[in-house]
């Protein structure tokens, strides 16, 4: 049996689409029909008329998709538990308790969250949509759950006034300054792209800050010989395809929950209809209005 084909196939017959994230492993990018950052997947999963929806990515991902479409069958092939290490940084008790704290404030919460904390939110951000619905949410004050990283980045482009959770990505605030330096004694000059889950010292050492699509954009129009890429180093199979004939540098990022999905998992999910996620109904219909914010605040003029 030809894998591909066969997933090829199922597909067709399911009416199905594969959604996969610039951090996933290189051959579930090369069979997905979009690879993007968290904020187009979550666009291209609500647009899409297709019935099932294979998402390829991490647990709150795969929950997105079911909140913005709960008619569809949503898959999430991993073979094993994989949540984001952010999912359980924050929780709806301790949201509602903050809320009491900052009666004036509205809750922003980034998309690398549980359900149910989106559930008690305004609205919800990705790393590409945060400063548009921070500014453009009918609040001065906001609560900013649950990365302190992005919430700083955030508030260096704002004037109005973030108060930080103390959540964050463990890949990405593990980095250093001296990480950097070391490879840039290493490897000569280079320009840095970085991702906003950085902490403000490494941030501050980079040429450019962005989501994964943000860098992705930032080669195009950053001239150099060499790039030192701070963010998981999944995104190098995108790079790849689209620079190949630029040099990049990348340090030693690698999220796990991100790789527990495969082509072969990819098939049972389509051929037995497998791994389906399914979310209570009240969790949805409570975070489909964060979410929702969240498109509505991002496009906002
Ligand atoms: S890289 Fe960090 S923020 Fe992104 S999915 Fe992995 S643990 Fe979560």
């Amino acid at each position: 049996m030809n894998l591909i084909e066969e997933i090829k196939r199922l597909k067709k017959e399911r009416n199905a689409i594969i959604l996969a994230h610039y951090y996933q492993n290189p051959e579930v990018q090369e069979i997905a029909d979009y690879v993007g950052d968290s904020y187009f997947l979550s666009e291209i999963g609500k647009k899409s008329e297709a019935q099932v929806i294979v998402y390829c990515g991490v647990q709150f991902m795969a929950e997105s998709a079911k909140i913005l479409s709960p008619e569809k069958i949503v898959l999430f092939p991993a073979y094993t538990c994989a949540p984001c290490c952010m999912e359980n940084q924050a929780n709806e008790k301790l949201i509602l308790e903050k809320i009491k704290e900052y009666p004036n404030a509205k809750v922003v919460t980034y998309i690398n969250s549980s359900s149910g904390v989106k559930a008690a939110s305004h609205a919800v951000c990705t790393s590409s949509s945060a400063l548009q619905v921070v500014n453009n949410i009918d609040a001065d004050e906001i609560l900013f759950v649950p990365d302190k990283n992005l919430a700083s980045w955030v508030q260096e482009q704002t004037t109005k006034k973030i108060i930080p959770y103390e959540g964050c990505c463990n890949i990405h605030d593990r980095v250093k300054p001296s990480d950097l330096e070391e490879a840039l004694e290493k490897n000569g000059p280079m320009k840095i792209l970085a991702h906003p889950e950085c902490r403000p010292s490494v941030r501050a050492m980079a040429d450019y800050v962005g989501s994964t699509a943000g860098i992705l954009k930032a080669i195009e129009d950053i001239d150099a010989d060499k790039y030192l890429i701070v963010t998981e180093k999944g995104i190098a199979h995108e790079i790849g395809k689209r620079y190949p004939d630029k040099k990049f540098v990348y340090l030693n990022m690698f999220c796990s929950p991100m790789k527990k999905i495969f082509p072969e998992t990819i098939y049972e999910a389509l051929n037995e209809l497998k791994y389906e996620l399914t979310l209570p109904e009240d969790i949805i219909n409570r975070a489909k209005m964060s979410l929702e914010n969240m498109h509505y605040y991002a496009n906002k003029k």
